[in-house]
């Protein structure tokens, strides 16, 4: 490949070097980041030095450390008296807020007391007012909710130092635009505010010049490269399955040698020990090893004592093994310039290699920068069925069966089980089949059928699922309009038609519908059926049996200024339409 050989990762500093309090530092270690990913190398300095920062940076870059870890160092502790927050993160959905707010306290640790604070349409009130009322330095919220509690003067944002927006693009495509204006117009001018976004269109860009002084702007630079020898496949997992989804790929594919890549130290010890327990020969290698057992593991590869190395990035730095046939990344890594090292190690002495990388749904948009790095399309891959595995583990019996023909211990064996059949009056296959079920280690020798998949939220095989998306388009007969980046409802969930009274009159867009219902109604961007908007009203599908409280926090939403009413369009009485679940193929 023609990347440059070798050259260490973007970022040549670590943690400590960033100025960063000493036990945020501690909490690092223990999540066992190694080195600050790009977008951490660059934005930590900046908002340490109280600059405003405009990231351009997705989900799985690490930006949630990056503006998390300045904050958590700056945050004024000793104040007991102060129940204001002192930093608030603004997030498009209750997934990611909660997401975030986990992280944050992740990184907290160490730090005694501090508070952090969740808050999002969908959940109840009290909950909420109680942890306001308690206190919280940090609160993390999506911006309908943190405007209503404004309102009802609940949240108070007097003494606010630090605002995030996290995934900015997405909070204004959800409709959220002039809510996350008026929360950075109506609190302190001294704030700090940084600012993240996947994409930067003209409203970001306006918004960023408007309520930002003097922004750091960090994009993080990637590299460009070919790697011609290397084919590059991609599996859309949730994180649940990846491990199944790797011990079938490691069942099926064929490999010399493996790396597989993971995020942090613990995880390269959790993977290699949960492999071994599976059979496979796997090894871990990360920064915590000396020097002398990282080259004793890496002699253990290159002569075939073992065939997985698990790895994080700082440890695989310049490993040069020519049997590595094939690199996964289990974890997607931070920036594209890892992912160019880590399929590096693979397609050595110009031999070709296999690139393999697990995404998870969120993720999904890292993929295309990847894509921009290579200079190469990634093919989607398919997770080998159960009857690709039993295939393989048959014909790998087989071939067990032929290479054991040849050993000289052959016509020894052959004597006693002929005396055994003679003398036990069996036929021999059965003996064979004895011998063979001795060597099985009680463990079932072919995987058990899957049962119906009822897919889980966000996870789509998405070729399949796009053709039963045009099918179902095509029995429509009213025009519609499908949410960008919505597939579907839950498989098994009872979906109805709601009227809600806003439509293309009053300028609302499938985005703004789905992010004030579903952050008001505390439903997920799942829950959604069609949408279709009318003149002056639009229907929307929603779960038929939404509870009360859903019906009456959504009777009280407002979209573009104007109450929506929501109300069931094809009366409660009558049969809704009910979902099948979805068989895989
Ligand atoms: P984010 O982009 O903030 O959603 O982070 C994506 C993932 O990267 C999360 O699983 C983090 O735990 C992980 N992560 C963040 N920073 C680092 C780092 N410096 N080293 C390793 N993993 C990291």
């Amino acid at each position: 490949m023609s990347a440059p050989e070798d050259e260490p990762l973007a970022s040549h500093l670590s943690f400590a070097d960033l100025d960063i309090d000493e036990r945020v530092l501690r909490a690092l270690a223990d999540v066992g980041y190694e080195t600050p990913s790009p977008i951490q190398a660059a934005t930590i300095p900046a908002l340490m030095a109280g600059r405003h920062v405009v990231g351009l940076a997705q989900t799985g870059t690490g930006k949630t450390a990056a503006f998390a870890v300045p904050i958590l160092s700056r945050i004024d502790l000793d104040d007991k008296a102060q129940k204001a927050p002192q930093a608030l993160i603004l997030a498009p959905t209750r997934e990611l807020a909660l997401q975030v707010s986990e992280a944050i306290s992740k990184y907290a640790h160490y730090l005694p007391g501090l508070h952090v604070l969740p808050i999002y349409g969908g959940q109840s009130y009290g909950v909420q007012l109680s942890g306001l009322r308690r206190g919280a330095h940090v609160v993390v919220g999506t911006p309908g909710r943190v405007i209503d509690h404004l309102e009802k003067k609940t949240l108070d944002l007097t003494r606010l130092r630090f605002l995030v927006l996290d995934e900015a693009d997405e909070m204004l495509q959800m409709g959220f635009q002039e809510d996350v204006e008026k929360i950075l117009s109506d609190t302190p001018a001294d704030k700090q505010v940084a600012l993240f976004s996947a994409t930067m269109p003209p409203q970001i860009r306006r918004i960023s010049k408007r309520y930002l002084t003097d922004a750091a702007e960090i994009t993080v630079k990637t590299k460009t490269v070919t790697a011609a020898n290397t084919r590059q496949r991609y599996l859309q997992v949730a994180n649940a399955q990846k491990m199944d989804a790797l011990t079938r790929i490691l069942e099926v594919e064929q490999f010399e040698a493996m790396i597989v890549f993971v995020r942090t130290k613990q995880a390269t010890e959790d993977l290699a020990e949960r492999l071994r327990a599976r059979g496979f020969s796997a090894a871990a290698i990360n920064g915590d090893l000396v020097q002398a057992q990282r080259e004793r593991t890496i002699a253990q590869l290159k002569s075939g004592a073992f065939d997985i190395l698990v790895a994080t990035d700082v440890a695989a730095r310049g490993l040069d093994v020519e049997r590595i046939s094939h690199v996964l990344n289990y974890d997607i890594p931070t920036d594209t310039e890892s992912y160019i090292h880590r399929i590096g190690r693979t397609g050595r002495a110009g031999r070709t290699g296999e690139a393999l990388l697990f995404m998870t749904h969120r993720e999904r948009h890292l993929l295309s920068s990847i894509e921009r790095a290579t200079r190469q399309p990634l093919t989607e891959m398919t997770l080998p069925s159960v009857e690709d595995v039993n295939t393989t583990r048959v014909a790998k019996f087989a071939d067990s069966i032929t290479a054991s023909l040849a050993s000289p211990q052959l016509p020894l064996f052959r004597g006693l089980i002929d005396d055994y059949a003679r003398e036990h009056d069996v036929p021999v296959a059965d003996v064979a089949a004895a011998l063979a079920v001795l060597s099985q280690d009680d463990q079932s020798f072919l995987l058990a059928p899957e049962p119906p998949v009822v897919k889980r939220k966000n996870e789509f095989s998405s070729a399949a699922d796009r053709a039963g998306d045009r099918d179902r388009d095509r029995d429509r007969d009213r025009p519609t309009v499908r949410v960008a980046g919505q597939r579907r409802a839950k498989s098994d969930v009872r979906l109805a038609t709601y009227r809600i009274r806003v439509g293309k009159r009053h300028k609302v867009q499938p985005g703004s519908i789905v992010g004030a219902i579903a952050n008001e109604g505390g439903l997920s961007r799942q829950d959604f059926g069609h949408i279709d908007i009318r003149i002056d009203h639009s229907l929307v599908e929603l779960p038929a049996d939404l509870p009360p409280r859903t019906l009456d926090a959504l009777s009280r939403t407002r979209i573009s200024g104007q109450l929506i009413e929501l109300t069931r369009e094809d009366g409660a009485e009558r049969p809704s339409r009910v979902k099948k679940p979805r068989h895989k193929p």
